[in-house]
């Protein structure tokens, strides 16, 4: 199946999207992510986003395609989309290649995006996130797994959060309409335990 997680950021989208990629074995690409690792090493298409990304602010369709385009093309047997389509130009060109089967869209109150944000940590060694709130470490600042140290995302700081979730109201809402009107669309409200919302999201599959 070809789903497609969308929502604020912090709605728990990530979250969602790798639950279901465990149960069915469709790989979940998550573009942020991507363009994190494409910073880490430094490469051409890392050094062109990095800045749009620490400034919480969208980076441009055609380095997005440029990334985008082999997950899409090497997962043969459906993919989870986390963070794509977020605008219109995304979203049509993901409707002119693929069938989208359903899109789950995760409602969350500005302000509890914000809170739960803002509580992030991820390992600064093996990169396995956290959540102040939610999954907290064993102990204050230090990684149960590896030790290393925890840290914030830049673009989590409260200033980029506020932009980025500007820009989700102001493009990604867009995007909305236009997969109603091509795909299965599934509103869920994310103000709710994960494993409620991942049950529903198995209901809803399976229906
Ligand atoms: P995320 O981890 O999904 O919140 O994404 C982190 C950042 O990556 C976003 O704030 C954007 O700068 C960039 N990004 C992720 N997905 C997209 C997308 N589909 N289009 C443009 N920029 C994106």
């Amino acid at each position: 199946m070809n789903v497609i997680f969308l929502g604020v950021q912090g709605s728990g989208k990530g979250t969602q999207a790798k639950l279901l990629s465990e149960k069915f074995g469709w790989p979940h690409i998550n573009v942020g992510e991507k363009f994190r690792e494409h910073i880490a090493k430094q490469t051409k298409l890392g050094k062109q986003a990095e800045d749009f990304i620490n400034k919480g602010k969208l980076v441009p369709d055609e380095f997005v395609f440029k990334m985008i385009e082999p997950a899409l093309q090497n997962a043969t047997r459906g993919f989870i989309l986390d963070g794509f389509p977020r605008t219109e130009k995304q979203a049509y060109f993901l409707l002119d290649k693929f069938t989208i089967d359903i899109c789950f869209n995760l409602k969350l109150p500005k302000s509890v995006a914000i809170t739960r944000i803002q509580a992030r940590r991820h390992c600064s060694s093996c990169h396995k996130d956290y959540n102040l709130l939610f999954n907290p470490p064993k102990q204050d600042g230090i990684c149960d797994l590896c030790g290393g140290e925890l840290v914030q995302r830049d673009d989590d700081k409260k200033e980029a959060i506020e932009k980025r979730i500007e820009e989700f109201h102001k493009t990604t809402k867009k995007v909305i309409p236009i997969l109603k009107e091509k795909c299965r669309f599934v509103d869920l409200d994310a103000d709710r335990p994960l494993e409620v919302i991942h049950k529903n999201v198995i209901e809803e599959i399976k229906k």
